[in-house]
């Protein structure tokens, strides 16, 4: 991921960059930080996951598992991607109900962790966390009564290999919205909502600026809505990442994302993040965001196209 700080400063960062319970009336589940967790910690366990890897395949079959048990069917959206080490095999994960005729709300999050050799990298923030967050929407939306259908994009190959760069990066995202241009399916997209590095105990929502931003306003305005404006950071930055193919084909896009990860962020893609540096809280927290701010997508006069 790579971020550009104000118009003075050019900063590079190589980031990567209910069912229903007894007593809940209201047709949604209720959203658990602890349950987003427990999704991280499988994750983890599986150790590095990068893209082609035994470990990102069981991780895959993992992510599966949960979204069928949810009751949503799972698309497979394989394709070759052209790397820096070579030919490799990549598969983003869809999951669906409904087929996008009345107009699609996107979730997003990568799956694959960044290659580091040498090192044991476990990704328990980036991009355990989103990936774990979105299992948790995913499972708490399975039974929405709301006007347009959710979909749940789990992105394969976010990460560069070697140097971020506009060829070596988001593979996933990059494949994906062109297949979704390709096949028309892309002015089904009513919004494209990514979520990464989600999980810092710390955590600290930039205000991204190449997000539509009628929709970081939305984000924004939620939060303070909604009490949640101590998640909200000061820093506003350009964050290159899986959103921009979106925003490209026209897709009103938004990346709730940290990139304030540990003192000057330097848990960022170090073997320092680990399960110990995120928490349920942030999750959760972030999680109830996402809800409060997906009705705010209903309303009329929300203006959710690329702005200028
Ligand atoms: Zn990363």
């Amino acid at each position: 991921m790579r971020s550009a700080l104000g118009s003075l400063l050019l900063v590079v960062i190589v980031l990567c960059a209910c069912a229903r319970f007894p007593g809940i009336t209201s047709e949604r589940a209720v959203l658990s930080g602890d349950k987003a967790m427990e999704y991280v910690r499988a994750q983890v366990a599986f150790g590095p996951r990068p893209p082609g890897s035994p470990q990102l395949q069981k991780c895959r079959e993992y992510i599966e598992t949960q979204l069928r048990s949810f009751g949503y069917r799972v698309d497979h959206d394989q394709f070759v991607a052209q790397t820096p080490y070579g030919p490799i095999r990549m598969n983003n994960l869809i999951a669906r109900k409904g087929n996008g005729e009345r107009g699609v709300v996107a979730l997003a999050s990568h799956y694959d962790t960044k290659v580091m050799e040498g090192k044991y990298f476990v990704g328990a923030n980036d991009a355990g966390s989103s990936t774990g967050l979105l299992l948790e929407l995913a499972r708490v939306l399975a039974e929405a009564k709301d006007p347009f259908d959710y979909w749940f994009v789990f992105l394969d190959g976010e990460e560069a290999f070697i140097e971020w760069s506009t060829f070596d990066s988001t593979y996933g995202s990059r494949h994906l919205a062109q297949r979704w241009k390709n096949e028309g399916t892309a002015m089904r997209i009513r919004a494209f909502i990514l979520l990464d590095m989600i999980g810092d105990k710390d955590l600290d929502i930039w205000y991204e600026t190449n997000s539509t931003t009628d929709l970081m306003d939305l984000v924004w305005n939620t939060a303070r809505k909604n009490g949640l404006d101590s998640v909200l950071s000061k820093t506003r930055g350009a964050i290159g990442d899986d959103h921009l193919p979106f925003l490209d084909i026209g897709i009103p896009s938004v990346d709730i994302i940290d990139l304030n990860y540990g003192p000057q962020n330097s848990y960022h893609h170090t073997t320092n993040d680990t399960l110990d540096k995120i928490s349920p809280e942030s999750m959760e927290k972030v999680g109830k965001l996402v809800l409060a701010f997906l009705p705010e997508l209903q309303k009329p006069g929300v203006r959710s196209q690329k702005s200028e």
